[in-house]
């Protein structure tokens, strides 16, 4: 189906698109990839009456390390996040870049238009949630920098006001002796997972420091697994350790029964994955190399 007609809007700067937002009103939205965007115009689920397009602003789409944190512009692509030396140094964001759909979706598709999309099946959320991350955002009233965790709200639900835009990510390096993992499991590559987990632990030896826990596509948002991370922390992660986590991860999930399986059969598999992506993160913990770690069926 065509989109109902729109008007379309050529920003130049960041400020200007804060500034068309607020005077076109609630009609008008930003499009950056236009990879959620544009299809929900297909279907005609959104009807915006003006798009203000981001994507000829000069400035918005680097990666870049400053000061021990990552910096990602708002516009840069899944694509050069995936191919980038400074993210391959956190596996756990690398691993999420280059398992998001297909490779033009990826050309496409941006770390900023995703986290505003806010869809609980979207990867980015639920693999920077394990990582101190904060989204700089612009409005009519300047800038602001928010917390990821107090981000995003519900689903397809940000703290963003109608008229702000996100700008930047930022994402704090994880400490020496850490290692992480995103695992997904898809049905095919360009689509959505049916589960996700990601895992950042941080070692002192044998024993596990800290522990961030993650579960994608099992809730209305990314769920972090406390009781998962807590049967971890302190221990030496033996298989048993590992099982309890799981365990715990299973009980945390809270999924809805659809195509992609039963709300049960989703359970099992966010235990599954939180099993493996700890055995994987612990390895790159220890300094081994392990690539390619998404499942498809
Ligand atoms: C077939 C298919 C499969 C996909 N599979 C996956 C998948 O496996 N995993 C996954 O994570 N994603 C997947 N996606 C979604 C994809 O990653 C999108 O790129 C992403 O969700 C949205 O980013 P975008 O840049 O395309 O944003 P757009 O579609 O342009 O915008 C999305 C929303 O965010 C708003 N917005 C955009 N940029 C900003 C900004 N800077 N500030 C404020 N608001 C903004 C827009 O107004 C809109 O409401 C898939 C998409 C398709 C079509």
């Amino acid at each position: 189906m065509y989109p109902r007609s729109f008007h379309y809007h050529r920003a130049g700067s960041l400020k200007e698109a804060v500034d068309m937002l607020g005077q076109l009103g609630e009609g008008a939205k930003p499009l950056a990839g236009g990879q959620s965007l544009i299809p929900l115009l297909k279907l005609r689920f959104a009807n915006p009456e003006h798009l203000v397009d981001l994507n000829f602003i000069v400035g918005t789409s680097f990666i870049r390390e400053e000061h021990g944190s990552l910096h990602l512009g708002a516009m840069t692509r899944h694509a050069e996040i995936e191919r980038s030396e400074h993210v391959k140094k956190i596996p756990v964001l690398h691993d999420c870049a280059a398992g998001i759909a297909d490779v033009q979706i990826r050309n496409r598709g941006t770390i900023g238009g995703s986290l505003a999309e806010a869809d609980p099946s979207g990867d980015w959320a639920n693999a920077l949630i394990t990582l101190d991350t904060t989204v700089h955002c612009l409005g009519p009233k300047g800038a602001r920098k928010i917390a990821l965790k107090d981000f995003i709200l519900d689903a397809y639900t940000t703290a963003l006001a109608r008229d702000e835009l996100v700008t930047e990510v930022e994402v704090k390096a994880p400490p020496q002796g850490s290692g992480g993992a995103y695992m997904a499991f898809k049905r095919a590559a360009p689509v959505y997972p049916t589960a996700s987990a990601a895992v950042q632990l941080t070692m002192e030896g044998d024993v596990c420091k800290d522990a961030a826990i993650a579960l994608g596509c099992v809730g209305l948002t990314a769920i972090r697994a406390a009781e998962a991370e807590a049967a971890l922390r302190g221990k030496s992660l033996d298989e048993k350790t590992i099982a309890t986590a799981g365990e715990a991860a299973r009980a945390a999930a809270d999924p809805h029964p659809d195509m992609r399986g039963s709300a049960d059969y989703k359970r099992e598999l966010v235990a599954a994955l939180v099993r493996q992506a700890i055995q994987i993160a612990l390895r790159r913990a220890r300094g081994e190399q392990v690539g390619g770690v998404h499942l498809y069926a």
